[in-house]
């Protein structure tokens, strides 16, 4: 499950958070106006520390280190990026052709121990996916499941699925894990930024100073960027993307260069990073010619 979640202020000053999806209790409210504090991962606050000085820097939360709470749990603290938005609507879009890392194939691999949980998962969203043995065990390898996962939705083709939309005052919807079409996934981003085509001009131009960005960053040519999302974010006056979620993104060996646009065969690393965001540039420009 991923969090898709919004912190405001209520008019009593209290913060109020609407947790739209996820793992609760991976966020809480920042020391600091205008921050948030998610649960320490080293690999994540090791990535947010270099991307402040990156080229990618305006394309990401602002961090602010570390902190520990009275029961000594630790956080990366880091720009709320809903804060400087009135009423937003919102978008997760996870991005990349798997959103598993090569290592944890191999780690599932290594030590199969069939799992009820994801079982539960999977015939919870397809009664029909689950072998025969599987029914009978009620159990099934993780490698498996997360194969069969990325199989579900448009992650596979098109470098990306939607992970959670919210819409202002509306209800959230995570039920995305099966959306896989091309013409679906249109379909729910012209929902989401309610057929705005200033708003879809808005979203295109930053994705595309992303793409351009992207090319000549440091930290992108150096990083598998797994599980990795875009959040778009727009309220009447502004709509704008940024980059989140780096608690998979990995420094690369020396010896292995991404492309970031090939399709991944295993051992190869590659993300399909820019093929997700590429689909994503075609899609709002199809709205907006359309
Ligand atoms: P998962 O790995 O399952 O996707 P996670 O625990 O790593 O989840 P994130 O994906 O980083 O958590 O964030 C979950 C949600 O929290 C995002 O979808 C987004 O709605 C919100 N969020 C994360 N970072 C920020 C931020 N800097 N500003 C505003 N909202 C954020
Ligand atoms: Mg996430
Ligand atoms: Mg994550």
């Amino acid at each position: 499950v991923t969090a898709l979640l919004k912190f405001t202020r209520t008019k009593q000053g209290q913060y109020e958070w609407i947790q739209l999806v996820g793992h609760p209790g991976t966020f809480k409210e920042g020391l600091h106006e205008g921050y948030v504090l998610k649960a320490l991962s080293e690999k994540e606050r090791r990535c947010c520390e270099l991307l402040q000085n990156d080229l990618l820097k305006d394309f990401v939360p602002k961090y602010n280190g570390t902190v520990a709470d009275e029961e000594g749990k630790h956080y990366i603290e880091m720009e709320d990026l809903l804060a400087s938005f009135k009423e937003p609507c919102i978008m997760d879009c996870k991005i990349g052709v798997r959103t598993y890392l090569e290592e944890d194939l191999d780690t599932s691999e290594r030590d199969p121990e069939p799992r009820a949980d994801l079982y539960e998962k999977m015939i919870a969203i397809d009664s029909t996916a689950a072998t025969e043995k599987e029914n009978e065990e009620k159990k099934i390898l993780k490698p498996r499941y997360m194969m069969w996962r990325e199989s579900l939705s448009s992650t596979e083709e098109l470098g990306f699925r939607i992970e959670a939309i919210k819409k202002s005052r509306g209800l959230m919807s995570k039920e995305f894990q099966r959306i896989k079409k091309r013409d679906d996934v249109q379909q729910h981003v012209i929902e989401f930024i309610a057929n705005s085509i200033p708003r879809a001009i808005q979203y295109l131009n930053r994705l595309i100073e992303l793409r351009s960005i992207c090319l000549q960053s440091k930290f992108f040519q150096t990083h598998e960027i797994i599980g990795s999302s875009l959040l778009f974010i727009h309220d009447a006056n502004r709509a704008s993307v940024w980059m989140i979620d780096f608690g998979k993104t990995r420094l690369l060996p020396d010896n292995i260069h991404l492309t970031h646009t090939q399709p991944w065969i295993r051992g190869t690393h590659e993300d399909g990073y820019l093929i997700g965001l590429d689909n994503l540039i075609l899609i709002f420009k199809e709205i907006i010619n359309d």
